[in-house]
């Protein structure tokens, strides 16, 4: 059977972006096809992370898509503790990814291509095209999740523009004075120029249903407590990112599936953030490395991996255990205010996913910040 391509990626989302964009960099002669439902890559998205997320040798395969640097680290707020962290963070904005994929890809992209059907070596679209092809591999988005335990981080952002400088001067990760609702709730501030500012209203919740209207009023009122008069809001946004706790990986990919997976559809986040840049940036790489490959190849180099990223979170899932299982929803904040004032290093570890045995341990210790009867039942029974 003569192949359209060497390697087909299933989404044109972020991993699988980043995917197409490893290979033919890495591999010039490749032909890397692209294949997206969407009218546009990446969807409507803000991915951001702190310089300690991406090793400096792999920077290079997002250092072209950044929007927006702060150099000057970040803050932090609590009820009684505020504190600034050193690590500089950076914002990627699904506009620049798609007009640098597109450029890098040229004709190798597809868009408006719906895959309805995929085996290792062939995309069936909805139209009933077939692209036959070396490799395959499904970077569709979350896929099925009814095999994990999850908790939920939502949230609603709006970039605002604003009659006067809203005198932010670095990212406010979390500001966690505002009032507690819907579980652990916090403002996180991404100062784009001086009149222009991201702000979304972020929850831990045990419930994954997002009233867009009510997130938009508080975030509207947030706003008015700053002072700040709103000109227009220039952009909008909106998550339920699964916080996983638990759960069985091999009815989530099962052994006997054949196609190759990346992104959130193999599990390859942070459990405890849901956030999936850090990991999708070594994927991709690690694919590249790996490259060439067959399709059946392709699938067991990546479902390995992904079965090793699912043990490594282990640690983090039970942390989701406690948060979700012994704190009550209003007072999970004291669980990040405590670990906010840790080491800064051990927060850079936790947050690419790198904690190490001692940050495991020295997270742990101490008074715990939620009741420990209440913590240890988490334990030993998670929720459901
Ligand atoms: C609003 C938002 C903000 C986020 N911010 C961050 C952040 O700051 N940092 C971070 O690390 N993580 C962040 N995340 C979490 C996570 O990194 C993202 O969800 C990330 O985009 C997941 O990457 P992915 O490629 O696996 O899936 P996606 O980026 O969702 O990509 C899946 C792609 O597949 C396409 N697709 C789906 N079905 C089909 C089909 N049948 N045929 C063809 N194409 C299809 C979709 O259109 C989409 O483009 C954020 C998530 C959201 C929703």
């Amino acid at each position: 059977m003569m192949t359209e391509c060497d390697l087909a990626v299933a989404g044109g989302g972020l991993a699988g972006c980043l995917i197409a964009l490893a290979v033919a960099a890495r591999h010039p002669d490749a032909r890397v096809l692209l294949v997206e439902g969407g009218e546009t890559l990446g969807g409507n998205h803000i991915w951001s992370f702190f310089d300690s997320d991406v090793a400096a040798s792999d920077r290079w395969l997002i250092e072209p898509m950044i929007a927006h640097r702060w150099p000057q680290g970040h803050e932090v707020r609590f009820p009684g503790h505020g504190r600034r962290l050193a690590a500089p963070y950076n914002s990627i904005t699904s506009a620049r990814l798609d007009a640098h994929v597109r450029q890098i890809l040229g004709g190798r992209v597809l868009i408006g291509a719906d895959v309805s059907a995929l085996t290792p070596g062939c995309i069936t679209l909805s139209n009933g095209r077939n692209i036959q092809a070396g490799a395959v591999i499904d970077a569709r988005g979350g896929g099925n999740l009814a095999a994990l335990r999850c908790g939920w981080q939502k949230f609603v952002g709006q970039t605002l523009r604003l009659a006067a400088p809203h005198g932010i001067a670095c990212p406010v990760i979390m500001d966690a004075t505002v009032g507690q609702v819907d579980g652990y709730r916090f403002i996180y501030l991404l100062p784009w120029d001086e009149r222009s500012i991201f702000v979304e209203d972020t929850y831990y919740s045990g419930s994954p249903d997002l009233d867009e209207a009510t997130l938009d009023r508080r975030i509207a009122a947030y706003a008015r407590a700053q002072g700040w008069q709103v000109e227009a809001v220039v952009h909008r946004e909106k998550g339920v990112l699964p916080v996983v706790h638990g759960g069985d990986f091999d009815r989530f990919w099962p052994k006997d599936d054949p196609v190759a997976r990346a992104g959130v559809r193999a599990a390859l986040f942070q459990p405890m953030t849901g956030y999936s840049l850090p990991d999708a940036v070594r994927f991709a790489l690690d694919v590249a490395g790996d490259w060439p490959m067959d399709g059946v190849r392709l699938a067991q180099m990546t479902r390995s991996r992904a079965v090793r990223h699912w043990r490594r979170g282990g640690y983090y899932r039970l942390l989701g255990r406690m948060l979700f299982g012994a704190a009550e929803p209003e007072r999970r904040w004291r669980i990040f205010e405590r670990f906010y004032r840790l080491d800064p290093r051990l927060i850079s570890r936790f947050y690419a996913g790198r904690s190490t045995l001692n940050d495991r341990i020295r997270i742990l210790c101490g008074r715990p910040p939620v009741p420990i009867r209440g913590a240890m039942h988490a334990l030993i029974s998670p929720p459901a």
